[in-house]
């Protein structure tokens, strides 16, 4: 990119220190004139969860912002099983293409992402025990932000990278709200060696069904293995407490809910070490129209902007995407937020909105062919959430592109002959 003099000085606070707050200072670092500040509520830059996997959307990005030879531990994820947990049937086996040109997806650990993306952030840009507790708009002066330690900056720009229960997002859209689904899910690392002779298949990315439950187990690298576990309960009668988010609980409280499963399943859950397991409650929201507001001093990047509670299996990848698309709107427009933060509304709003689409008319189809069995047994009722026959081209999420995205100016159109974004 040319370095561009006549740009706007611009100063940004980033809020959240996840992949969409790192990836967003690592892009704007690399466009002149901007100063960049990330301000995170931990005291310590700690990820919590277990694994997470990067495909060749997320890989894309990290090539983009210079992250990718950085980031070097994983399992290579070829082959995903579905079987049912009940009964061993394997249900699906997807193999995806192997194309040497292009790196291996992989199921990694969250802190292996955390740390090669904090390995290009450069020095001084985190602070620590930074919690935003009020924002202020002053008009031409900027953003007043207020942290918990009593402490008040002012910026030109407004990043909410803060995810899924942002401050920032219940600022400056305060209707917005965010429901339990009735999703509760339990993740744990634990030597792959204790686990191993257990069942063959436990060696391949899988997922392990009941009709309202399911478990993940994927090796991540490093000798460690992962279990990510989910369990469905109706949210009018499970609401109440549900606040949870990287929170210890104990094991029987976690294996009550996957009694139905083979023995096998049942004696990996059981090899968690005390202490082993947190809890996360998903939470949901609706599609906003916008993903900027107060006059374009304010943008939302990663879950903070996108509510669907992990959907997708992707958000970190989105969150980086939309940083990354951040920086270079800016750039195109020399730090004119007035025009750049429109193009990243007219960039990334249509694809969170095929998002929500895609899962609501996924839900209904499932719905409709669960009322077509009439009274479904177990193993149908399993059945009906794998979509074996083929589902819906998802290449626009797993294989997107995002430095190959086009702008020509117009509000609809991303894939004119004028490449201006790159
Ligand atoms: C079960 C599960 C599995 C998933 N698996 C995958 C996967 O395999 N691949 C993938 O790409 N994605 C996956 N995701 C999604 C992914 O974890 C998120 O989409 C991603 O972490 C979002 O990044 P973010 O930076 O937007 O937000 P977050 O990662 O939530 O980071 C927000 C940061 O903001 C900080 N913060 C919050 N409030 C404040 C405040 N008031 N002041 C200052 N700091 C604040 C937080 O401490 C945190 O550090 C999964 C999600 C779930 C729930």
């Amino acid at each position: 990119m040319t370095v561009n003099s006549s740009s706007r000085h611009l100063r940004v606070a980033i809020i959240g220190g996840g992949p969409g707050g790192l990836a967003t200072a690592i892009a704007l670092s690399k466009i002149p004139n901007v100063s960049v500040n990330i301000y995170e509520q931990a005291t310590v830059l700690r990820e919590v969860g277990a694994g997470i996997s990067i495909g060749s959307n997320s890989w894309n990005v990290l090539e983009l912002l210079g992250v990718a030879d950085t980031l070097t531990s994983g399992h290579p994820t070829w082959v995903i099983l579905n079987m049912n947990g009940r009964s061993g049937e394997e249900l699906d086996r997807r193999e995806k293409p192997r194309n040497l040109e292009q790196r291996a997806p992989v199921r990694t650990q969250r802190t292996k992402l955390q740390s090669a993306l904090l390995a290009h952030v450069k020095p001084g840009v985190i602070h620590l025990s930074k919690r935003l507790t009020r924002m202020v708009d002053k008009g031409k002066e900027g953003v007043e932000l207020r942290f918990e330690d009593g402490s008040v900056v002012t910026a030109d720009l407004v990043v909410g990278a803060d995810g899924i229960r942002s401050v920032v997002r219940d600022t400056a859209w305060p209707n917005y709200e965010i429901k339990f689904t009735g999703t509760t899910i339990w993740r744990a690392l634990l030597p792959w060696d204790n686990v191993k002779h257990l069942d063959p298949r436990f060696g391949i990315t899988g997922w392990w069904h009941t009709p309202t439950t399911h478990v993940y187990f994927s090796p991540v690298g490093e000798g460690l293995w992962e279990i990510a576990s989910r369990a469905w309960q109706d949210p009018a009668t499970h609401s109440a407490n549900k606040k949870s988010w990287g929170v210890p609980v104990d094991n029987a409280h976690v294996e009550s809910h996957f009694t139905e499963y083979l023995p096998a399943i049942r004696e990996a859950l059981a090899r968690v070490p005390p202490g082993g397991w947190r809890e996360f409650a998903a939470f949901a929201g609706p599609e906003l129209s916008q993903l900027t507001a107060w006059d374009n001093k304010v943008v939302l990047v990663g879950d903070s902007s996108h509510a669907l509670s992990g959907a997708f299996g992707s958000g970190a990848g989105f969150a980086m995407e939309d940083g990354w698309i951040l920086a270079q709107a800016l750039a195109y427009w020399k730090n004119d937020t007035g025009k750049a933060l429109p193009l990243f509304d007219t960039i990334r709003l249509p694809y969170y909105s095929r998002m929500y689409a895609h899962l609501s008319s996924e839900a209904d189809k499932r719905a409709a062919k669960l009322k077509g069995l009439g009274n479904p047994t177990f193993d149908e009722r399993v059945r009906n959430k794998i979509i074996t026959d083929g589902g819906k081209d998802m290449s626009w999420i797993y294989k997107n592109d995002i430095g190959a995205i086009q702008y020509n100016g117009s509000k609809e159109a991303h894939s004119s002959p004028v490449r201006c974004i790159r």
